[in-house]
């Protein structure tokens, strides 16, 4: 035991966590507060893949095809943005777990992570894009769930769970959730606002949802259904090279406008 490391540890991360809540210390809430970066990390998310197609179209056209398509075009737009680094879950048609995804989020220090997809509904005169952030609920049950798996967590904001007790590892783990919350709501709003000017949405506001891609606690992070595949319409011009390229850009235009706040 090593009471006295642990508590300035604890100190560190807590004070560092403290700033971020207060808007002095920089942009990322993911990131811990020894580490500071040059460029902003942006994980860019394909959704599905592999023997995962996701939803399909009419006539037969697949959600991962075409997200992989666009999550393409919008890495090769980041790759030339000054100070902003794309990191792709997939670049291919592979399957990836959803925890895999967070996962990866985690390890490369993300400063937004965006899990890109295309939606279904019955009703398939429905059509344009929306854009989700974790809802409240989902994310205090993935809290209540990292907590419990404490004996295998890897760290949260970095603060390495396995050695802290129960209660301060629960504040810890509420303070990242609550600043990566707030991130998240920032950077869909602005995502939001890049869709609409060049796009049709299907919701004027950010819609919140338990998706499970996006309880990655410590990371802000949103969803965007990209369009409707259900929609005859829509499918056609998610696999159109040249609306592909108009999402990538409004994508590239949400991202920029966070990262550059
Ligand atoms: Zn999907």
């Amino acid at each position: 035991m090593r009471p006295l490391v642990k508590t300035k540890t604890l100190q560190r991360a807590t004070f560092g966590w403290a700033l971020v809540l207060l808007g002095v210390a920089n942009a990322a809430a993911g990131t811990p507060p020894d580490s500071p970066k040059t460029s902003f990390v942006v994980v860019i998310d394909a959704g599905h893949g592999g023997k995962d197609s996701g939803a399909l179209g009419p006539s037969g056209t697949q959600e991962k095809t075409v997200v992989l398509d666009i999550a393409r075009r919008l890495n090769n737009y980041l790759l030339h943005e000054a100070g902003i680094h794309p990191v792709m879950v997939r670049h291919h048609d592979l399957y990836v777990s959803l925890s895999e995804r967070a996962k990866l989020a985690r390890r490369v220090h993300a400063d937004l992570f965006i899990s890109l997809h295309a939606d279904a509904y019955e009703e398939p005169a429905a059509r344009g894009s929306s854009v989700y952030t974790l809802s409240d609920h989902g994310a205090s049950s993935e809290a209540a769930r990292t907590l419990a798996d404490r004996e295998n967590a890897g760290e949260v904001g970095g603060v390495d769970l396995r050695s802290e007790d129960a209660v301060l590892a629960g504040v810890l783990v509420d303070l990242s959730k609550n600043a990566s919350l707030e991130a998240s709501d920032v950077a869909a709003t602005k995502m939001l606002k890049a869709l609409r000017e060049h796009l049709k949405v299907h919701h004027d506001t950010v819609q919140k949802a338990g998706f499970k891609v996006l309880k990655s606690v410590d990371v802000p992070s949103m969803l965007i259904e990209t369009g409707f595949i259900s929609n005859p319409d829509e499918a056609r011009a998610l696999t159109d090279p040249k609306q592909q390229d108009n999402i990538a850009r409004a994508l590239l235009r949400g991202i920029k406008a966070y990262a550059h706040r």
